[in-house]
């Protein structure tokens, strides 16, 4: 699983370092969190979600039980059909889980100051590199899912799903019934051979 995680890092770094020039005319400012308020989903990979749980399993009790009670309000507020802010923001705007924040979320920045009649707007090459990073996400991650991050987050938290994923064993028909109401995809079937 280390090296698997070297190359999602890999992954991020191509994307950053080939979007970096684009990434000059954002006008993203300090402490500006819209991305993690109101933008919608923060797709991610079971990868993702693996390294996230391992990282939430490292904090402090405190921390990590008021972060399980925001990830399960989350899930309600959105089997109810809100946009709620993501769960990993803290009270300053900042990102509780900085170094490991989904590519979701590496991916947005905006050319224009955005609020809720003006989403982010990238330019197109950049979403044209976004949607190559997320297939070799998906390819490198080809026994797991990807979808919303409370979602994904739920997954790895069901022992007979977890067992499964990290015996690298492949089983959609696990995730299947809950899969379906929640568009999770299944990473092997996204991904072009
Ligand atoms: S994981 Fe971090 S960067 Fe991503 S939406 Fe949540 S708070 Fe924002």
């Amino acid at each position: 699983m280390v090296s698997e995680f070297d190359e999602l890092n890999a992954i991020y770094d191509r994307f950053a370092a080939d979007s970096a020039p684009y990434r000059t005319e954002a006008a993203c400012a300090r402490g500006c969190a819209f991305c993690c308020t109101d933008a919608g989903r923060i797709d991610i990979t079971t990868l993702e979600g693996l390294r996230i749980r391992r990282i939430m399993a490292g904090l402090l009790r405190n921390r990590r039980v008021a972060l399980e009670k925001s990830l399960k309000q989350e899930f309600k507020k959105r089997e109810a059909g809100l946009t709620v802010p993501c769960p990993f923001l803290m009270k300053n705007n900042a990102c509780m889980i900085y170094e490991a924040r989904p590519f979701a979320c590496r991916r947005v920045y905006s050319l224009h100051r955005c609020s809720q009649a003006r989403p982010p707007l990238l330019h197109r090459q950049v979403m044209q590199l976004g949607t190559e990073a997320v297939a070799a996400l998906q390819r490198l991650d080809t026994h797991g899912y990807t979808g919303h991050i409370s979602y994904i987050l739920h997954m790895l938290d069901v022992p007979r799903f977890l067992e499964t994923y990290l015996a690298g064993q492949f089983k959609p028909e696990e995730v299947m019934a809950f899969g379906k109401g929640h568009g999770i995809v299944i990473n092997k079937r996204m991904v072009q051979p």
